[in-house]
């Protein structure tokens, strides 16, 4: 089912917002953009036979995203918990990470369908977390080149058995079943641009490791349109997977991006840069403050956990389902420098 209308959006509305057609949405009494939006409904289905509603929206002059659920990956959901991208150029698309399912993957897939019958020629994985690449089998055509991080393929191999051995109960045997553990064929060590035909894509790979030690992001050089990946959350706590201090480290340089919006990896909107980097800086600070004064005295790991970072408990979802991890990783991280 294909429904398309004209709306208008603000760089900063949350997505539930943005659904509302025909009429402008003001907060804070500024209106920051409009733009065509593009409501595109598609389902995904599982093996099981349960359907999840599968929506994109245009976000800019031929970029789209679509906003997966502030959740943990279910078999109700089908992993559809992280945000992915569409980018159209003159020639060609490419698709920004794919799913937490081949499920979401082929409603993906779908979507793109519907908005072009331009060739898709790039698959680009903006990490190792199964919610952004168990979806890859959807796109495994001819003529559709992955791309990723030059240490993805070291992490899908570390890493990828763990995945699919502890999302088996999550998903389900038969989900499960149909996840390709694809790599990367064309890896970016530094920065890599992708012509798609009068649009380039400007990749880049970041050192050190912030959010895991293989993020990768992308900018549209034409709308600047940031696809941020997991290194920019919203509403939705940040985890921690790689390194806090080079999460801060890379901050400032992912902040100096030319970018207008971003897409972040999870949150139900389309942010204005580099403010919406606010929320995840002033967090990632309060766990390494909180972290280091701990340690300083002397307090053992499993008496700190549950101080650090408690500050940050009202201002963010899924707090309780990752802090604790987030605080864990930062304890250990800091206990030695
Ligand atoms: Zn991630």
């Amino acid at each position: 089912m294909l429904r398309c209308t004209i709306s208008y959006f603000i760089d900063n509305e949350p997505a539930g917002a943005m659904r509302r057609t025909g009429r402008i949405v003001r907060r804070s009494g500024r209106v920051l953009a409009a733009a065509w939006m593009c409501a595109l409904a598609a389902t995904a289905v599982c093996p099981a036979g349960a359907q999840v509603p599968f929506a994109i929206r245009q976000i800019a002059d031929g970029d789209y995203a679509h906003f997966g659920r502030i959740a943990l990956t279910s078999s109700e959901n089908l992993g559809d918990i992280a945000n992915l991208g569409i980018v159209i150029g003159r020639d060609a698309a490419a698709v920004i990470d794919t799913g937490g399912s081949v499920a979401v993957g082929e409603a993906a897939l779908a979507a793109l369908r519907q908005v072009t019958g331009k060739p898709l020629r790039y698959v680009i994985n903006t990490h190792e977390h199964p919610d952004h690449l168990f979806g890859n089998a959807a796109f495994a055509l001819p003529g559709v080149t992955f791309v990723g991080h030059a240490n993805l393929p070291a992490s899908i191999r570390e890493h990828g058995p763990f995945y699919l051995h502890s999302f088996r109960d999550l998903l389900g045997a038969d989900e499960i079943a149909r996840v390709r553990l694809i790599p990367p064929a064309v890896l970016v060590t530094d920065t890599m641009e992708l012509d798609l035909g009068g649009r380039t894509l400007l990749l880049t790979a970041w050192h050190q490791a912030a959010h895991t030690d293989c993020d990768l992001t992308v900018l549209d050089e034409q709308t600047h349109t940031l696809f941020a990946g997991d290194l920019v959350f919203l509403d939705h706590v940040p985890v921690i997977d790689g390194s806090l201090k080079g999460w801060l480290d890379v901050l400032p340089r992912l902040a100096a991006m030319n970018a207008e919006r971003v897409v972040p990896g999870h949150g139900l909107w389309v942010a204005p840069w580099p403010a919406a980097l606010d929320d995840e800086r002033r967090y990632l600070l309060a766990i390494q403050a909180d972290a280091r004064r701990l340690i300083a005295s002397g307090t053992p790991l499993a008496d700190a956990v549950p101080h650090i970072g408690e500050s940050e408990r009202t201002r963010w979802r899924l707090f309780d389902d990752y802090n604790p991890r987030n605080a864990t990783a930062a304890f250990s991280e800091l206990e030695w420098e």
